[in-house]
This record gives structure tokens, sequence and C-alpha cells, in this order.
């Protein structure tokens, strides 16, 4: 009766531990979390983005490349707060004259507002997004192969003519 006892009691107590929730997983890509970074919070602005370029530029400005700017700029940072990796702004909006002198093509998505460069001195960024496209998806956004692209990263809102999520310029 004894040993019933004991064994009953042992089956209760693995039962018992089997029921604790388990720690999450650590990240298992090899990407540390940046921990500054939390989802919501701004890592790039709009007003980063512009670059002083809308009143520079305020012809050439709108209120579709405005509306197409906020709505990258949340994407952007949706995508990086996933990612959990910090950066800047290296090239946002672009008019006519600067696009050109970027020896941007000339019907770049930086023209019409749809389009960011965003610095990654390391390339870690670039290939966590290669890792990732389904981030890439979840916040709408496709992304220059980071090949043509070292020590930034070049993001978009609106898909490329082959509509791969990661494309060749
Ligand atoms: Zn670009």
């Amino acid at each position: 009766m004894k040993r019933l006892l004991l064994v009953a009691g042992v089956a209760v107590v693995w039962w018992w531990m089997q029921r604790q929730p388990s720690k999450p997983a650590p990240a298992s890509d090899g990407f540390e979390q940046d921990r500054r970074l939390i989802p919501g919070k701004k890592v790039i602005t709009f007003e980063q983005w512009l670059m002083g370029r809308d009143k520079q530029y305020p012809a050439e400005f709108s209120q579709v490349i405005a509306s197409n700017g906020r709505a990258l700029v949340v994407a952007v940072n949706k995508l990086l707060a996933i990612a959990g990796i910090g950066t800047r702004v290296t090239s946002g909006w672009r008019p006519a004259a600067v696009n050109a002198r970027a020896g941007g093509a000339p019907n770049s998505n930086h023209r019409t507002g749809n389009a960011v460069d965003l610095a990654d001195p390391t390339g870690k960024l670039g290939q966590w997004c290669r890792l990732h496209t389904s981030a890439l998806a979840e916040c709408g956004l496709w992304l220059e192969n980071p090949d043509h692209t070292r020590g930034w990263v070049h993001l978009q809102r609106v898909a490329p003519k082959s509509g791969s999520r990661i494309f060749n310029p």
C-alpha cells in the first residue's frame, strides 16, 4: 500500500511539473534584440524622412506624397520593432533634382513618397530582412536585394514589377 501511494505521489508531481508553462524560447535566429525598441515606439519619424525637403521644394510636395510617407514610416517602424534593430534615415523623400543627384532611377519610389533608405553599416538589418520575408509581408514592405545596397537598406511600400518581396534593381 505504501509503495502504491509513493508511485501515485510521484505521478502527481510529474503531472504538476508538466503543467507549468515553459519559459519562452530565446530568439533562435542569432540576432540580439535591441532593448530600446518596443512595438509602437517611433524609431524613425516622418520629419526625418522628409529631410526638410518639403520646405526646400514646396512646389513638388503634395498631400499624396505626405500620406504615402506617413504610411511608410508607420510600416518601417513596425518592421524595426519586430526586428529589434535600430537605424536612421539616410534618404527619404526625393524631389526630382535631389533624386537625380542621388543617381536614383527617374521613376524611383523615393519620388512618390513610397521608399526610404536606412543606415545599415554592419549589414545586420539587411540580413535580418532577408531571413524574415514574412515580416516584410506583414508590414507591407518590399526590400531591394541588400547585395546591391552595401551600407544601407532600401525599403518600399509598393510592389516591384517582379512582385518579389526581395527584388533586384
Ligand atoms: Zn532607396
